[in-house]
């Protein structure tokens, strides 16, 4: 099983970071050692300061697929959640400074909570899902994935032109605005529409 990630996918997160909006998606991994499931706490590393917040949707791949057509790309997942990734910002800025690969900043143990997952069929409309995480009972951030750049869609078949996907694989969407630091303590809860889906604390 892989983590895949989609970076700078809602523009208004790709601006508040100074970061131009994409073209194309940006993709980086994350490996099976980085998911937290089962609203586990999240141990904040003690090798960053800055540790940051990103809610996401979480799509679960329901079958293989290499050089899938974007016709038939919603055929390859029917199920999501909700996910963290979490990302060590000082880290991230100091290898991007230098032009260095992010995977020290993203792929740390625990990086990426998952909630369980809810069948999409559940769902009248997937490009209209308001989505939002509350730290200490206060909203941080809250998107809707009619804001989404790049759509599941396009996301599945931009990304299996290069690595196939295989059933189980998961794809981190993006994260809307409203990204910031979590400290140990803090209880993050975790909404999808009206369901609670993430519920955990950073110790
Ligand atoms: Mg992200």
């Amino acid at each position: 099983m892989k983590i895949i990630a989609i970076g700078r996918n809602y523009a208004e997160h790709a601006k508040e970071l100074n970061n131009p909006v994409p073209t194309v998606p940006v993709i980086f991994m994350k490996p099976d050692t980085a998911l937290l499931k089962e609203n586990k706490p999240f141990y904040h590393p003690d090798f960053s300061e800055d540790i940051h917040h990103e809610i996401e949707i979480v799509l679960k791949i329901s079958k293989e697929g290499k050089h899938i057509n974007e016709k038939f790309a919603s055929g390859y997942f029917d199920e999501m959640a909700l996910g963290v990734d979490f990302t060590a910002r000082d880290i991230q800025q100091r290898h991007k400074e230098k032009g260095l690969p992010w995977e020290l900043a993203k792929a740390f143990d625990g990086s990426a909570p998952v909630s369980n997952f809810v069948p999409k069929s559940k769902f009248a409309d997937i490009y209209n899902l308001v989505f939002k995480l509350d730290i200490n009972g206060q909203t941080r951030q809250q998107g809707n994935t009619k804001d989404l750049l790049f759509s599941f869609e396009r996301i599945i078949t931009f990304v299996s032109k290069y690595i196939t996907l295989k059933k189980g694989d998961l794809i981190f969407t993006g994260t809307p605005q409203g990204v910031g630091k979590v400290n140990i303590g803090d209880h993050l809860e975790g909404y999808l529409v009206d369901e609670k889906l993430l519920d955990f604390y950073v110790k």
